[in-house]
């Protein structure tokens, strides 16, 4: 072939051929990626729990001049607003130049995660040990679990009214749990079974203590137990009769920590999804001027189906949104139906040891940048949002304008499995919504890695969808 044929052909390519990007390029300004992951990585070793993430959001909001919304109060262009529902969601706002009736610009995230949580009759003594006994919450791999540091936390609601808030195992010096795993000695009937059958969901007890109450005499039965009871009473005034009425978690009891030589990595419990839920905030609390209504929704139970009054199918977020609506004469659904909404939640990342279960072409790769998926689902796309090719047209061209590096990725390979969102919760709001976040590796593990570069991208996107889409 001859040089000017060569150099044709090359040309044609670069012209015609889509090429992947990266962070690493030199084309992306990444200079402000570690900063804002310092800033994340604390955000996550205080929010372990959501009502601890809505406790955190609302503290930093504040800090920004945003102030709590009553419904009635007076609301003008550029008020920084927020409700807290009941705790353990949250949906921010701020207020734009435009009518409501236009539409708003909504960042949707998630702030539960896979975790363990206490039957609402815990404690119990077995062989000389008191365990709590629980049901796990969310799409665990049970195996994980065990033989993990993990911390209590939660709330018990008291008769009075009062709630005692529960912490234990995430300050320095503080005792920690465990759930207990078999020895590989006596492992051969276990090791045999499935990898969802190793532990079974009963198995699942969390080691709380060993030594009697003082003053036991031998033949006394449960001493341990009552020693456990006696120490919570001391703590936190409660009885065992006040575990009906409480919320409580074990979670793994270690912090965010960087990972690998150059520190381009996060793991940490929880990424999904608060690796989505921080940029998300953060993007609201910047907004500096914006022409669309900004919002950032914190839900709750995602991870087991939206459910709930704290969950997005929850009307709790059409009401809000109805009353900045009303204020300003417009109705709900004529603001619904004017409205975009990123579902921010995370994707599965193309992993080096299981690439079987990803197509290369279509996956999502560390440090590519914030990942729009199109659709999730399973069987057919079965339960998924499909967003449509404008909504993605709109925002290829608001993100490559903006310098901001993305990719597109598919939640695996065609039937391997699936997974959903509060994307389509969204969408039948009549909210033109479509997934994009973060790439993770071992999702739903109780430690999960994500590339900072990725995180600090999904900021600056959903930085730019508030004010410039
Ligand atoms: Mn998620
Ligand atoms: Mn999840």
């Amino acid at each position: 072939m001859s040089d000017s044929k060569k150099n044709e052909l090359k040309a044609l390519r670069e012209k015609l051929c889509f090429k992947p990007k990266n962070a690493f390029d030199g084309n992306y300004d990444i200079s402000g990626a570690n900063d804002f992951c310092e800033e994340y990585k604390n955000f996550l070793n205080t929010g372990k729990t959501e009502r601890l993430c809505v406790k955190e959001a609302i503290r930093i909001a504040k800090s920004c001049g945003f102030v709590p919304y009553v419904r009635g109060m007076s609301l003008k262009r550029g008020d920084k607003i927020y409700r807290n529902n009941r705790n353990k969601a949250l949906v921010l706002a701020v207020i734009g130049s435009e009518e409501l009736s236009r539409g708003v610009n909504i960042a949707a995230a998630h702030i539960d995660a896979p975790r363990i949580d206490l039957k609402q009759m815990p404690l119990y003594e077995s062989e000389g040990l008191a365990l709590f006994k629980t049901h796990y919450y969310g799409g665990i791999k049970k195996y994980q679990w065990p033989a993990i540091p993990l911390e209590l936390r939660g709330v018990v609601a008291l008769k009075n009214g009062e709630v005692r808030e529960i912490s234990c195992g995430d300050e320095p010096g503080d005792p920690v749990f465990v759930i207990t795993d078999l020895l590989p000695h006596l492992g051969r009937d276990q090791m045999a079974k499935k990898a969802g059958e190793f532990i079974p969901g009963e198995g699942l007890n969390v080691l709380c203590g060993s030594s009697p109450v003082d003053g036991a005499e031998k033949e006394d039965k449960e001493t341990v137990k009552l020693n456990v009871l006696r120490i919570l009473n001391e703590k936190y005034g409660i009885t065992e009769e006040d575990f009906l009425s409480a919320e409580l978690s074990v979670v793994p009891a270690f912090p965010a920590r960087d990972i690998g030589f150059d520190r381009s990595l996060i793991g940490a419990y929880g990424h999904d999804d608060r690796v989505c839920a921080y940029p998300s905030l953060r993007a609201l609390l910047d907004v500096k001027s914006t022409n669309k209504t900004a919002l950032c929704i914190l839900a709750d139970k995602e991870e087991i189906g939206s459910e709930g009054v704290s969950g997005m199918k929850s009307r709790f977020f059409d009401t809000f949104v109805e009353d900045i609506c009303e204020h300003f004469g417009a109705t709900l659904r004529e603001c619904f139906e004017n409205s975009t909404c990123l579902s921010t939640d995370v994707t599965v990342a193309m992993d080096p040891n299981f690439p079987e279960v990803c197509e290369k072409q279509n996956s999502a790769f560390l440090n590519r940048g914030v990942t729009l998926c199109k659709y999730t689902g399973s069987r057919g796309k079965s339960g998924s949002n499909d967003a449509s090719a404008e909504l993605i047209g709109r925002l290829r061209a608001l993100f490559d304008d903006n310098n901001i590096l993305w990719q597109m990725g598919d939640l695996g390979k065609v039937d391997q499995g699936g997974g959903g969102t509060v994307a389509m919760y969204m969408a039948e709001r009549d909210i033109e919504t479509i997934d994009a976040g973060v790439p993770v590796l071992s999702m739903h593990a109780p430690f999960e890695t994500v590339a900072k570069n990725d995180v600090y991208m999904t900021y600056l996107a959903i930085s730019a969808f508030f004010e410039k889409y």
